[in-house]
């Protein structure tokens, strides 16, 4: 014999129903012995419990709700029968449905629905679908037997969770099987009988325990449970997307499992199998080829080392005692669980601080309220002398469990764990581990459950491959590149260095696009234009905290100054920032320290190598001379790229303004060419390179020698500054041919000496290092106490958007290899 269950959603529509009754009648056929144990049609039993809720409210609309109820029964009938035996049948569902609707009225009239009520409206779900089904079975040829499990199922009368009784519920089962044998009951689940004869439930999800329960009355061969899932997967498939099936589990990591919210199994289901040894397997009504999952006492050397689940509990609070009254005072925790287990508090999870100072319990918010009453009377008089605090309750926590018998065999697990929760900025407000250590559980804000499932789930469930979420901000030159660079590098980044980058959101000044599963790049223009929505700094920043996602960052391509503003509360919920805006990092120092420390405080990083020398490694390099000890001297820099390629280019039988037009059509300049030519824009990055080289300075404190006549430093619109280039040719022919005469370059030249900084347009000699630059180059060269004599020096292309966009992208790499 084995006994086979299907779930409400495995017989939520006609056609599925029709193909349970295909693969029973297969079996049956082949020789198998079953019985069948159904639930209500999906969703019946919610809106049964809604129906009685409105009629005792005195809310006349259920009889609506029931009407509608009566119908899909009636359709169901249509669908399942045929026309002969279809009206009889509706007969007799009606009449069910005539006595429910006399209850209802009755609650209606009397204001009041109890729990034995409830649970006597909740059965018509279950003896209305095993009634149908079993009628729809037996026309197409199965030897079907309607059985209503309350003839059979013995319980107390805790009405909404009854108890079993086992003893006089395995004799019933075993008597009807002995005078129905050849026939396939079909039996209703969820529901039982208490000695009074009053209709009782088992709980919600209840039909898996009685298909356990006939399993273990019967001694069956297998308990097979039916649903819409392939099996018990990692986690909950509707939350973590890449969870997938454990094909095996013992039946303690399934009890750990459903017991911490893997819904897929009702809590109390594994233990009447268990007791019997009867495997259980969980499978596919919608996939039924897949193996799925099976339970039982036997696993496979290679599953013992393995973690096997994550599951959440919501709705959550966590109450604590604390005080010098529960130190070394023997019997406080038999008081403490005994007056809980009197008020049937259901307790979830337990700490206790081992100074024995203080004991925390997480409860369901529901019975928030009866656990801190029952505390605070059992502990009356402690508190009132002062030696304990009235029991503090804080709700909308979550339980994560992580479950596994591998567990026990990794050291440092828990370690990683929580250091990745911590990474994210998912404070965990309590931890327990079983002393099994089939378990490790704790409880974070609700906020933060599903971020922390996905983050968990990546991180011990998938292969090593870390996953980073991109929130890029600006697609011109350098932000489109980027989006390029990306999509090109992907495949190769996830397969040969378990990096997968995904961009999660984007946007430009007008639109703003995302997708928590990672944007489609092939054609990203257009969706952007297309599916964005209206774009705002602050928009973007709340999109961005709200999807909540793990290990998150954040990639500033403008050149806004505006955008800053919002780097605070980014790195305030851990969502790391690399910057090609010179802005923030070039703002006041008061600014930038706090940036910086916002960020260590967070777990976050806040990186900024591009905002010096494009992609070369400047920043980097610095702030490795300086951490190992080193101080730098002195720095001078030719760190303006579209300088260098306006003055390697500019000849005296050349117009001035072309070149800049040119360079700026190349993308070597900033977006508003004045923030070059002014000296502004090199004034941001040496004192980016004083701070990093371990000095305070404030943008005043910069000496600026001007390159431009003051008309053009006055041009109130980049239209204007071009006009008033051209009106400046002769000024700008006469210094280069100065320079030319004196068989000398022209370099606009950055120094940070003596704590102070300052910029010169210099002339250099052959015997410069500066006199060999080409094209766009940039030239570093840093005097240390190290690099005296020699001075180090970082010489290459110092703007660009390929460039730049690689720095970017190179930062990006460096955050995700810095996930563990
Ligand atoms: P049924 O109606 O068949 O009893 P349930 O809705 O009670 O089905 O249980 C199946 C659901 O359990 C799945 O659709 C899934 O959303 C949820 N679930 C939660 N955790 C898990 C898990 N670890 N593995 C599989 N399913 C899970
Ligand atoms: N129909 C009941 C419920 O929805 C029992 C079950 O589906 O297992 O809770
Ligand atoms: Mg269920």
């Amino acid at each position: 014999m084995k006994i086979l269950k299907f779930g409400g959603s495995s017989v939520a529509k006609s056609d599925r129903i029709k193909g349970i009754g295909t693969l029973i009648k297969t079996r049956v056929d082949a020789g198998e012995k079953l019985a069948v144990v159904f639930s209500a049609f999906g969703g019946v039993t919610d809106d049964l419990i809604s129906l009685a809720n409105k009629a005792e409210e005195g809310d006349d609309s259920y009889l609506e709700d029931l009407k509608n109820l009566r119908l899909r029964h009636q359709e169901s009938v249509d669908a399942l029968l045929p026309e002969d035996m279809a009206s009889t049948i509706k007969e007799e569902v009606d009449k069910r449905l005539d006595e429910l609707s006399n209850i209802l009225h009755g609650a209606f009239l009397v204001k009041e629905a109890s729990p034995r009520t409830m649970d006597f409206v909740q059965s018509f779900g279950e003896r209305n679908s095993a009634f149908i089904i079993s009628k729809y079975f037996s026309s197409i040829g199965i030897q079907a037997l309607y059985c209503d499990a309350r003839n059979l199922v013995r319980t107390n009368n805790e009405f909404g969770a009854a108890k079993v009784d086992f003893d006089v519920t395995n004799t019933q089962i075993n008597a009807h099987f002995d005078s129905t044998q050849g026939s396939v009951n079909v039996i209703t689940g969820f529901i039982g009988k208490c000695k009074e004869g009053l209709t009782t439930t088992l709980g919600r999800g209840g039909s898996d325990y009685t298909a356990s329960i006939f399993s273990a009355a019967l001694q069956a061969e297998a308990l097979e449970i039916w649903t819409d899932v392939d099996g018990v997967l990692t986690s909950n498939p509707r939350v973590v997307r890449n969870a997938y099936t454990v094909p095996e589990l013992s039946y303690n990591e399934a009890m750990e499992l459903s017991h911490f919210g893997a819904k897929v199994i009702y809590p109390p289901t594994i233990q009447p199998a268990l007791s019997k040894s009867i495997p259980i397997f969980i499978k596919n009504t919608f996939n039924p080829t897949h193996p799925g999952t099976r339970i039982s006492s036997q696993t496979s050397e290679e599953h013992k080392d393995s973690i096997t689940g994550l599951t959440s509990v919501s709705d959550i609070s966590l109450i604590t005692l604390e005080g010098s009254g529960l130190v070394g005072i023997p019997g406080t925790a038999a008081r403490f669980f005994s007056c809980l287990g009197r008020a049937k508090v259901n307790v979830i999870m337990i700490t206790q601080a081992s100074s024995e100072h203080s004991i925390c319990i997480a409860v369901k918010d529901a019975q928030s309220d009866s656990a801190q009453t029952a505390l605070t009377s059992e502990f009356e008089r402690e508190i009132e002398g002062g030696f304990l605090m009235t029991p503090a309750v804080v709700s909308n926590y979550s339980i994560l469990a992580m479950v596994g018998e591998g567990m026990k065999s990794r050291p440092g697990l828990a370690g990683r764990l929580f250091s990745s929760l911590g990474r994210n900025g998912i404070n965990v407000a309590a931890v327990a581990q079983g002393s099994s250590e089939l378990n490790v559980t704790f409880a974070i804000h609700e906020s933060d459950e599903h971020k922390a499932l996905n983050l968990i789930h990546d991180a011990f469930f998938l292969s090593q491959t870390n996953k980073v979420h991109v929130f890029l901000m600006g697609v011109g030159l350098i932000g489109g590149t980027l989006v390029d660079q990306i999509e090109r590098q992907h495949n190769l980044l996830k397969q040969e260095k378990q990096l997968d980058i995904k961009i999660i959101g984007m946007a430009n000044s007008r639109k703003m696009l995302f997708n928590r599963e990672g944007l489609e790049l092939g054609n990203w223009k257009n969706q952007l234009e297309e599916l964005g929505q209206e774009s705002s700094f602050e928009a973007f920043t709340n999109t961005m905290v709200e999807l909540n996602l793990p290990n998150s960052i954040f990639v500033d391509c403008t050149a806004n100054p505006e955008v800053k503003n919002h780097y605070p509360a980014m790195l305030a919920n851990s969502i790391s920032i690399s910057t090609a805006n010179k802005v923030a990092a070039s703002s006041s120092q008061e600014e930038f320290d706090a940036l910086n420390e916002l960020a260590l405080k967070n777990n976050a990083q806040f990186l900024f190598e591009t905002n010096v020398g494009a992609g070369l490694p400047l920043i980097s390099t610095l702030k490795g001379l300086v951490e190992s000890g080193d101080k730098v001297t002195q720095i001078s820099a030719v760190i303006s790229g579209s300088l260098s390629f306006i003055f390697n280019n500019y000849s005296p039988d050349k117009q001035f303004k072309d070149l800049v037009t040119l360079a700026r059509e190349k993308g070597f300049t900033e977006p508003d060419p004045r923030e070059d030519l002014s000296g502004n824009d090199i004034k941001r990055k040496i004192i980016i390179l004083s701070r990093v080289a371990g000095h305070q300075i404030e943008p005043d404190d910069v000496e600026v020698e001007a390159l431009l006549p003051d008309s053009c430093m006055n041009a109130k619109t980049v239209d204007d500054f071009f006009k008033e280039l051209d009106n400046e040719a002769e000024y700008f022919k006469n210094i280069i041919k100065e320079a030319d005469a004196a068989q000398s370059k022209l370099r606009y030249i950055a120094y940070f000496e003596d704590g102070k900084a300052s910029i010169k347009l210099q002339k250099v000699e052959e015997d410069s290092p500066f006199y060999n630059l080409a094209s766009t180059d940039n030239m570093i060269v840093f005097h240390t106490e190290r690099y005296q004599e020699r001075p180090l020096v970082v010489s290459g292309p110092g703007a660009g958007a390929d460039v730049t966009a690689a720095g970017v992208f190179a930062e990006i790499i460096q955050y995700g290899n810095s996930i563990d």
